[in-house]
């Protein structure tokens, strides 16, 4: 089993320039929440991924690529092993078309908000659905995030990749297949940067856009109070918050911890909410979905750590 010791050895000829050992995740989850970590390692660049994660993997160190960290849960007991923050990977390039459109590449670290606010700049439309999406290009990518009807998959190119091995390869889309918030590349692939293509589009058209869906978060959603967004994926055809709300789940807490009272399938940090508050609140919607409904509902959200 990996301690931070067994980290630090396994990473001492290699320059890294921040490495935060036994952090307490609960500073950068959205949720606040969560253990310590062994280590949490601040990636500024490919070729400094390529090397951690090559040594990593020669001394069977678990790790966990990361972006803002807005869609997981770390349990109480914390991470063994390291967490790479991709959010020092952060540079995007655009260049237009002469088919009326243009190309945007970004680090697997860059901020959605960054690209949302570049592609209204450069008048491309394509990124709006990501507007008020607290993450980053890669852990949109592998999650493939959606809003207002639109995902990751309808605008990506192609993806970047370290594979499983640590070898870098470039995947054309169609060699991934996109699914409902899930991607078919394989575990311990690192998104390293992706490729989208947009088309032209008024400026003015695209802000308004913009406007329009950060409104109806600000409407629908408890911003006011740390989450992780939707819990629970939606079923065919029902809305998980609905069905949450029809079991009168609406508003229960555990601990520091709430299902939402504006939308309930978000689970709200009230301030003291321990990752286990959250848990239990999860299992209970499931518990009561399969028995009440015979629904199984499935996380959005990813969950990792010990107990
Ligand atoms: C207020 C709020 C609103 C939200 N609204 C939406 C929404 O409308 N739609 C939506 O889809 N999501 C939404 N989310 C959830 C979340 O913001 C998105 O899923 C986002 O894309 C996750 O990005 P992240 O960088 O924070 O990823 P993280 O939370 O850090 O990671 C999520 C997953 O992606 C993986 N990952 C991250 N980076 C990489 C990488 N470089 N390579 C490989 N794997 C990686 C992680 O291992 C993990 O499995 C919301 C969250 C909040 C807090």
């Amino acid at each position: 089993m990996a301690g931070k010791n067994e980290v630090k050895k396994a990473l001492k000829h290699i320059v890294v320039e921040k490495i935060l050992y036994d952090e307490p995740m609960a500073r950068h989850t959205s949720l606040a929440v969560g253990g310590n970590a062994d280590a949490l390692i601040f990636i500024e660049n490919e070729d400094q991924l390529a090397q951690v994660v090559k040594r990593l993997i020669e001394k069977k160190i678990k790790f966990f690529p990361a972006g803002n960290l807005t869609n997981v849960i770390v349990r109480d007991g914390g991470y063994r092993g390291a967490i790479l923050l991709m959010t020092g990977m952060k540079e995007i390039r655009c260049e237009h078309t002469p088919e009326n459109g243009g190309l945007l590449s970004a680090e697997a670290g860059s901020g959605l908000a960054k690209i949302v606010n570049l592609s209204v700049a450069e008048e491309l439309t394509g990124f709006e659905f990501c507007s008020g999406i607290p993450g980053t290009i890669g852990g949109a990518v592998w999650m493939n995030a959606g809003a207002y009807g639109r995902e990751m998959r309808d605008i990506i190119e192609s993806v970047t990749v370290l594979d499983a091995d640590g070898i870098r390869k470039m995947m054309k889309k169609e060699e991934i297949s996109f699914s409902y918030r899930k991607t078919s590349l394989p575990a311990g692939t690192i998104i390293t940067k992706a490729r989208f293509k947009l088309d032209r589009g008024e400026r003015w058209r695209i802000k308004e856009k913009m406007n329009e869906i950060l409104q109806w978060r600000q409407e629908k959603h408890p911003l006011e109070f740390p989450s992780a967004g939707s819990i629970f994926k939606n079923i065919p055809g029902q809305a998980a918050g609905k069905m949450i709300e029809e079991m009168g789940l609406k508003g229960i807490t555990a601990g520091g911890a709430q299902i939402s009272l504006k939308h309930a399938n978000f689970i709200v940090n009230r301030g003291k909410a321990t990752a286990a508050d959250i848990l239990a609140l999860i299992e209970l919607v499931q518990f009561r979905a399969q028995k009440e409904k015979g629904v199984t509902l499935e996380t959005e959200v990813v969950i990792i750590g010990e107990n």
